[in-house]
C-alpha cells in the first residue's frame, strides 16, 4: 500500500536558485531555522511511497511565513471535502492546510478542495495542495 512521507525545508525564495535548508520533520522545526536564518518561506514536500519503496509521486507547496511580509486582505478561505461534503472555514492558509492533511489522513482517497471568499463570491483555488 502507498503510504505518503512528508518533510519541510527552510527557503529563502520561492525562485528555482533557491537556498534551502533542512529537511525537518515538523513545520515548527523548520519554521523555526527559517526564523533564525531570516528565510520567509518554507516548503512542504510530500513524498507518495510504494510497496516497493519506490517514490511514485513528489509534491512540493511554499508556504510563506507570516509576519515576513505585508499581509494581503483577509479573506476567508474554505475547505470541502469534494467525496464527502465535509466542511469548514479558516481565518489562515495554514489552519485550512492542517484541516486537509487531518482529513485526507483520517479517509484514505478522499480530496479536499480549498475555495478563497471575497465578499459574498467563492472562487476555488485549483490545485492547491501540489503546486510546484
Ligand atoms: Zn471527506
Amino acid at each position: 500500500m502507498a503510504y505518503k512521507e512528508t518533510f519541510w525545508m527552510a527557503c529563502d525564495s520561492t525562485e528555482q536558485m533557491r537556498a534551502e535548508y533542512g529537511p525537518f520533520h515538523t513545520r515548527a522545526e523548520a519554521e523555526m531555522e527559517a526564523r533564525k536564518l531570516g528565510f520567509d518561506y518554507l516548503l512542504r514536500y510530500e513524498h507518495i511511497v510504494g510497496d516497493r519503496n519506490e517514490i511514485q509521486e513528489v509534491r512540493s507547496i511554499f508556504i510563506e511565513l507570516s509576519g515576513a511580509r505585508p499581509q494581503r486582505l483577509p479573506t476567508k478561505l474554505h475547505t470541502r471535502c469534494a467525496t464527502c461534503g465535509a466542511s469548514a472555514s479558516h481565518d489562515l492558509a495554514w489552519r485550512a492546510e492542517v484541516w486537509a492533511d487531518i482529513h485526507e489522513f483520517e479517509h484514505a482517497r478522499h480530496f479536499v478542495r480549498l475555495f478563497e471568499q471575497v465578499r459574498s463570491e467563492l472562487k476555488e483555488i485549483a490545485n492547491w495542495r501540489d503546486a510546484a
